[in-house]
């Protein structure tokens, strides 16, 4: 989609810090990180959110989580763990109309929301 940030990263028109890419993904550091290791991975498929994938994108979505759990282990949270998030659309704060998942560790979590 010719507007959107992540499509144009993914292009390679907006600079990022990558971490992962191969034909179906890419991943790259978030600009605004909340937590030690923060990183973004996306499909390069252009979906605007979570709550709007079809059914067909399920095996690409599954894939997804597979490759997300692995660039977190290559980011070094294999032992510690990580929280992995999808924002979908206002009410959870999702502010980039293209799916991603939050990889987010590096620290614990105590924010309330899970790790005690
Ligand atoms: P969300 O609020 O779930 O839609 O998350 C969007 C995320 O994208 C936020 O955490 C932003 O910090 C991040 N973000 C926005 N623009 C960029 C960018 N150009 N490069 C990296 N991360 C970005
Ligand atoms: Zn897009």
């Amino acid at each position: 989609m010719s507007d959107c940030i992540f499509c144009k990263i993914i292009k390679g028109e907006i600079p990022s810090t990558k971490i992962y890419e191969d034909d179906e993904f890419f991943a790259f550091k978030d600009l605004n990180p909340q937590a030690p290791i923060h990183t973004l991975v996306v499909p390069k498929k252009h979906i605007t959110s979570l709550m709007d994938m079809e059914e067909a994108d399920a095996p690409l979505m599954g894939r997804l989580l597979y490759r997300a759990q692995e660039i977190a282990k290559l980011q070094g949270l294999g032992e510690g763990g990580a929280r992995f998030v999808f924002n979908c659309k206002g009410d959870a704060g999702q502010t980039v109309w293209h799916i991603h998942c939050h990889i987010l560790g590096g620290k614990r979590l105590d924010d309330g929301f899970g790790a005690k």
